[in-house]
């Protein structure tokens, strides 16, 4: 069985698929590994480090492709006019793709009509049984970790309170929207860089998770927000009243912030509007906004997709693109160990290839097609043309 590993070429994407530790891994299950050249030089891994791991490294997509059983990716491979190469075009039909496959009808169709098996990682079913092939939860995590250690390098204060022979900096006040994976990993991460750490949730399940981090809870509760989780544990689309209401609290509390990370999103929907511009306005100057969300729509007014913006009252709003890439070293070893664990637990070791059982739940949530069928129940509404 031929694995290839692509090198990605959507814009702002730093991390690769795989690494030289997973590639021995896959070695080890009975695969020949192709990677194409350059792959992993934007997460610091040189095309050396893959071919001392056993990889045959290919000098582009191609080749890498050609006769690959399985192709793991970050993202969606790239359609005709989508780029320099048409990646999808190149993948050999009956080849299972691996990555965040931007699952919607339409790439559900272009991977059908392919006749690429595409298992789109986002929609894992968040199980205690998936846990270790969640890239969600472990690119979340190191999103919320980066999006603070970049607002302390945008701060001109510090995080902690300084006690100097020429006097005292008091500790800046941090404030996280969204108590999820990524604003838990960002409020642990605040606290040990020695901020007043606050956040706030809809979820009532996040304000125990909220406080058991040393962070105080800073929210809006009401009879609607007590059924505020579906039950795969993500946040309800509220009603506009209780968005109004909770704008209230937010905007007394956030007027005395230095620092405020946002992370909230509501599976499926643009991310919430959270930070109104009279909100950043309230803020004193030097003040550091890290939009989370920006590729979700923002949870933030003034936000400018891809950019960092100051505000007329000297309030800095970061807004850039996938906060995982900007980690890339780390949020590739953890993604391509997703991927690995998703196709040790579904590996059929005499015939060295996948077996995926359709009947399997984790199976059922990330197959979009299969045999150049769209088979996922969210999306097989039409048949492949
Ligand atoms: P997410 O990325 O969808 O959203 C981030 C956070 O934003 C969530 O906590 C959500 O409640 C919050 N939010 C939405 N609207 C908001 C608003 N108006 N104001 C403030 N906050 C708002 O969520 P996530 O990080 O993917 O995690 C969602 C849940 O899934 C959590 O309960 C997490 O523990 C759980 N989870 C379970 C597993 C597993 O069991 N395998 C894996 C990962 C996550």
């Amino acid at each position: 069985m031929r694995l290839a590993v692509l090198k990605e070429r959507r814009p702002a994407e730093t991390r690769v698929a795989a690494t030289p530790e997973t590639v021995k891994k896959f070695i080890g299950l009975g695969c020949t590994v192709a990677v194409e050249a350059g792959a992993g030089l934007a997460s610091g891994i040189p095309d050396a480090d893959y071919a001392a791991a056993g990889a045959e490294v290919a000098p582009d997509a191609a080749a890498a492709l050609k006769g690959a059983g399985i192709v793991l990716k970050i993202r969606a491979p790239l359609g005709a006019g989508e780029g320099a190469v048409d990646e999808l075009s190149l993948i050999p039909r009956g080849a299972l793709v691996l990555g965040q496959l931007q699952a919607d009808e339409a790439m559900a169709q272009a991977y059908a009509k392919a006749g690429i098996d595409a298992g789109a990682m986002e929609l894992l079913p968040r199980i205690t049984r998936a846990q270790s092939m969640d890239i969600l939860s472990s690119q979340a995590n190191l999103a919320g970790y980066r999006a603070v250690v970049e607002a302390a390098s945008a701060f001109d204060r510090g995080f902690p309170m300084l006690m100097t022979a020429a006097g005292t900096i008091s500790a800046a006040n941090v404030f996280i929207m969204g108590a999820g994976v990524a604003g838990l990993q960002a409020i642990a991460t605040a606290r040990r860089l020695g901020g007043r750490v606050s956040a706030t949730d809809v979820r009532p399940a996040a304000k125990e998770e909220i406080k058991s981090l040393g962070a105080s809870f800073v929210g809006y509760e009401s009879e609607e927000s007590k059924q505020a989780q579906t039950a795969g544990g993500y946040a309800k689309q509220l009603s506009a009243e209780f968005y109004a209401e909770q704008a209230k609290v937010v905007a007394t509390h956030i007027a005395k912030q230095d620092i405020v990370v946002t992370t909230a999103l509501v599976q499926g929907r643009k991310a919430p509007q959270l930070v109104t511009e009279a909100m950043v306005r309230s803020m004193r100057p030097g003040s550091v906004i890290v939009d989370i969300a920006a590729d979700a729509g923002g949870n933030v007014a003034l936000t400018k997709p891809g950019e960092m913006v100051v505000t007329e009252n000297g309030v800095k709003i970061l807004g850039f693109h996938n906060w995982p890439g900007r980690i890339s070293g780390a949020s590739s070893a953890l993604f391509a160990r997703n991927l690995l664990t998703f196709l040790t637990t579904f590996w059929d070791k005499e015939a060295k290839a996948p077996k995926l059982p359709a009947e399997d739940e984790i199976v059922r949530g990330v197959m979009l097609t299969r045999g150049g069928a769209v088979v996922h129940p969210s999306f097989a509404t039409q048949k492949a043309a």
